[in-house]
């Protein structure tokens, strides 16, 4: 610890030092990175494992550089955020929103006709900023505009724009007349419109092939299709498996041909197991499964993504009439399933899940109020937790510098006023959020962003 002082030190002299020479021969040979220190009361450093009792976390150009037990004093010249009275973990990761997916649930269903795409666009920046400013550092977007989730994904990479790190799909590939096909339920000008510009509908193994290389040429990095239909999309088709294996097989195949990883929309059983089958990588909502569903999930090791908040924000929405008709018997049948399919799932050993929310039905930034669904539906909060960080960054693909605060990985870290192990609605009232080394949120207000 000395030494690391006593190095911080020379570091800081050395800067204060070279301040000064280049105002005398304006001409920098290196830059001074700055670091902060964070004190932490308690740090939940590894999920799935104890927390760590007070600590310091070292952070410098957008990456943890030491973990320290104790509280460190910070050098001069480095910057100190006190969280000593907080409980500070992994930034969180939300594995399926979509964040272009607006609020206004009666303005979205004519958005198509009525906004152009600058419109939707400003809607999905703010969406983006209140993610973050929720805890969520990451998400991976499971159906958005190609064009305009790869432009937010790397405007926010570039540190053009505020919000989480995206990992995005494109448009979901689907069937016509499935869960992704956007010609259901309109009047036949725009149903012919769709269909003569649409590239996500495919029909057969071929075609299937096709619809997955235009969406990775078009930015997705991972597949998401529809094996099954849906509870939002405008056609009374049920729940049940409407792709047939030679598609699902060809859609998850190409993709990782592609080095993508492919994940599928499921609610019934056929079509959850056929996707299981066909190699898929995750399952989101995974509605309707029994004992031979999850002996296969443990089998094949793909995550199973259960979205427990959107059936309920369905439901809801479609009472109201802020969905179409077709969509309210199809909500009512997932809400009242979900609950206790759940639980069966949670409480199942060897079933790898990820934290994930489907935002988007729901409000954007309400997505940790997912982890109370999950703990009431029979997950400890520990396990919750560990879905939303390490596990959730597993299936992104994403291990190497996402989901636990370790030496080398992106300082991209969360903290709440008391513990999440012992009342995880904690997490949804984040006081602190930091991406990459940034600070968003702190004593539980946005910052100015960008911070200079
Ligand atoms: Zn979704």
């Amino acid at each position: 610890m000395l030494r690391h002082i006593a190095a911080a030190v020379v570091l800081v002299a050395g800067f204060i030092g070279h301040a000064a020479q280049a105002q005398e021969t304006a001409a920098p040979a290196q830059t001074y990175v700055p670091r902060t220190y964070v004190h932490a009361g308690a740090l939940l450093d590894k999920p799935g494992q104890a927390p760590r009792g007070a600590s310091t976390l070292v952070v410098q150009d957008g990456r943890i550089v030491q973990v320290a037990d104790g509280l460190l004093a910070a050098p001069a010249g480095a910057r100190l955020i006190d969280l000593s009275d907080q409980f500070v973990l992994p930034g969180l990761i939300d594995a399926h929103v979509h964040i272009f997916s607006d609020d206004d649930k009666t303005a979205a269903r004519l958005e198509a006709m009525t906004r152009g795409a600058e419109t939707r666009f400003v809607v999905g920046l703010d969406n983006a900023r209140r993610t973050l400013d929720a805890g969520f550092t990451t998400v991976r977007d499971l159906g958005s505009d190609p064009a305009a989730i790869t432009a937010l994904r790397d405007g926010i990479e570039k540190g053009l724009i505020e919000g989480p790190t995206i990992v995005n799909a494109g448009r979901m590939i689907s069937i016509s007349g499935g869960h992704g096909d956007g010609a259901n339920g309109l009047a036949q000008p725009y149903a012919e419109l769709e269909r003569a510009h649409a590239v996500n509908t495919c029909d057969g193994p071929e075609a299937c092939r096709r619809a997955v290389r235009i969406q990775v040429s078009q930015g997705a990095q991972v597949i998401k299709f529809a094996a099954t239909g849906g509870v939002l999309s405008n056609v009374a088709g049920g729940l049940g498996r409407q792709m047939f294996d030679d598609e699902m097989k060809a859609i998850v195949d190409t993709a990782h041909a592609f080095g993508r990883k492919a994940t599928a929309h499921a609610h019934g059983k056929d079509g959850i197991e056929a996707a299981l089958r066909a190699g898929v990588d995750s399952v989101e909502h995974a509605t309707f499964t029994d004992a031979e569903t999850l002996a296969l999930f443990r089998q094949t090791g793909a995550y199973l993504v259960p979205t427990m908040i959107a059936p309920e924000a369905a439901v809801a929405q479609a009472r109201a009439g802020q969905r179409p008709p077709a969509v309210l018997a199809k909500a009512e049948e997932a809400a009242r399933i979900a609950f206790e399919k759940h639980i069966e799932q949670y409480a199942a050993p060897g079933v790898k899940i990820a934290f994930g929310t489907d935002t988007g039905v729901s409000a954007h930034g309400d997505n940790a109020t997912e982890f109370k669904m999950m703990v009431d539906a029979g997950m400890t909060p520990a396990r919750a937790i560990r879905s939303a960080t390490v596990d959730a960054a597993d299936l992104l693909g994403l291990s190497a510098s996402l989901g636990t605060l370790e030496v080398g990985k992106s300082a991209d870290i969360v903290a709440v006023a008391a513990s999440p192990l012992e009342d995880v609605t904690q997490l949804e009232r984040v006081t602190f959020v930091m991406r990459r080394g940034v600070v968003h949120r702190l004593d539980g207000a946005r910052q100015p962003w960008p911070a200079d």
